[in-house]
């Protein structure tokens, strides 16, 4: 499926510590989770426009809090359920190898990580984690209490106070400043973690090869990224099923489903 030319440029110049990744929604299709802009899933049935976005949640949830509780209850359950894919597992073997310096990815779910990948450079956050709106503690949102928190919301969701219950149950007020916790994710309007965002330029900055995953590449100042590495004299690889917004940027286009051609790399380069 990859090209002789990108094979034999893989083979060539993928060096130690030389090669990063941005990784989008595509990557994780694969394990069950709907991109946002693919057919079919959850965001038919909820726009993103305004479940990814706070004034659309919280207007939601006053008027419409049935609706805010099923999409909490289908958006966890699916999180819940999905497992690392060939392709996040092949990732976590070229860091393994010290072949990938790093895993910038646009992804909420946590499959990187959960596939073994140390380095991983969450721009969007992480589902699976609470943030304080103020001060910005975190604290890992567990799988069991998220579970429970779901099982609660079921039973709960005809009413607006009951909902607010389980909110306040689940997303507590922080014990530093007394604001409350929120999902430690970045939804539409908002900035990105700063620190994160340096530390993906860091990696930007010593790569030759930077590897677009599974991206649509619309969503800024993710999809800034390549332009960046690009000027800082990258060769960008896009691994997508279809063309993405900055496949005119990039030096070799692999075709196909993200599952398929990272293992394929890894058996170019004498790993699988
Ligand atoms: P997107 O939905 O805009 O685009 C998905 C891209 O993946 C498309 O270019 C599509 O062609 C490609 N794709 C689909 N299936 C693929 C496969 N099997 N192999 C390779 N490529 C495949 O996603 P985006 O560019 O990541 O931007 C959307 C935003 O949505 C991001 O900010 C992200 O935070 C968020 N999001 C995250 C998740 C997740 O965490 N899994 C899921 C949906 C949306």
């Amino acid at each position: 499926m990859i090209p002789e030319k990108v094979r034999n440029y893989i083979k060539n110049n993928f060096k130690e510590g030389k090669v990063a990744c941005l990784t989008g929604a595509g990557i994780s299709a694969e394990s069950g989770i709907p991109t946002f802009r693919g057919k079919g899933g959850l965001w038919e049935r909820y726009d993103p426009e305004v479940y990814a976005n706070t004034s659309g949640l919280i207007s939601t949830l006053r008027t419409h809090p049935q609706d805010l509780a099923n999409f909490i209850v289908d958006f966890y359950s699916l999180l819940l359920k999905a497992h690392p894919n060939p392709a996040h597992r092949a990732l976590a073997i070229l860091e393994k190898e010290n072949i990938l310096s790093s895993t910038i990815t646009q992804n909420i779910d946590g499959l990187h990580r959960q596939a073994g990948s140390q380095n991983v450079i969450e721009l969007h956050g992480n589902a699976f984690r609470i943030r304080c709106t103020q001060c910005s503690n975190t604290v890992v949102f567990e799988k069991d209490k998220l579970r429970e928190m779901l099982e609660l919301f079921k039973i709960n969701k005809d009413s607006y106070i009951k909902i607010l219950k389980v909110l306040s149950r689940y997303f507590p007020r922080c014990a530093t400043c007394g604001l409350r916790y929120r999902i430690d994710i970045v939804l539409f309007g908002e900035i990105l973690p700063q620190d994160e965002l340096s530390r993906a330029y860091k990696h930007l900055n010593n790569c030759d090869v930077l590897l677009l995953i599974g991206s649509s590449l619309l969503v800024y100042p993710a999809a800034g990224l390549p332009l960046y590495a690009k000027e800082k004299g990258a060769k960008i690889i896009e691994v997508n099923n279809e063309p993405s917004a900055l496949s005119g940027l990039c030096d070799y286009i692999i075709t196909g489903r993200a599952s398929e051609v990272l293992p394929e790399i890894l058996g170019v380069l004498g790993y699988a």
